[in-house]
C-alpha cells in the first residue's frame, strides 16, 4: 500500500501518485505510457498526468495493481493543498 506521507512532489495533483519506494523498474510507464514518466536524474517514476478517459484509468489501475513495490496510491485526493 502506497504512503501519502512519502508522496513524490512531481506527482501530478490528483488521486494517483507514487510513493518514495519506487524501485523504477518501468513497469507502470509500460503499461499507462501517458499517465506515467521517469524522474531519470533521481532514478523514480511517478504520476506525469491524472488519467483523463476510461482507457487511461484503466491503465493506470492496472499499473497500481501490478506494481511489484506497490507504491502506486489511490488516495492522493487527500492532500492537503500546497504539497
Ligand atoms: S511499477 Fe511501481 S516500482 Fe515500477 S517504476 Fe512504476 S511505480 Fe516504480
Amino acid at each position: 500500500m502506497a504512503d501519502l506521507k512519502t508522496r513524490r512532489p512531481d506527482n501530478a495533483p490528483g488521486k494517483f501518485y507514487v510513493d518514495s519506494t519506487c524501485i523504477d523498474c518501468q513497469l507502470c510507464q509500460d503499461l499507462a505510457p501517458n499517465n506515467f514518466a521517469c524522474n531519470e536524474e533521481e532514478e523514480y517514476h511517478y504520476v506525469s498526468r491524472q488519467p483523463r478517459t476510461a482507457d487511461e484509468l484503466a491503465q493506470v489501475v492496472d499499473a497500481l495493481e501490478s506494481c511489484p513495490s506497490r507504491c502506486i496510491g489511490d488516495d492522493g485526493d487527500a492532500t492537503p493543498s500546497g504539497e
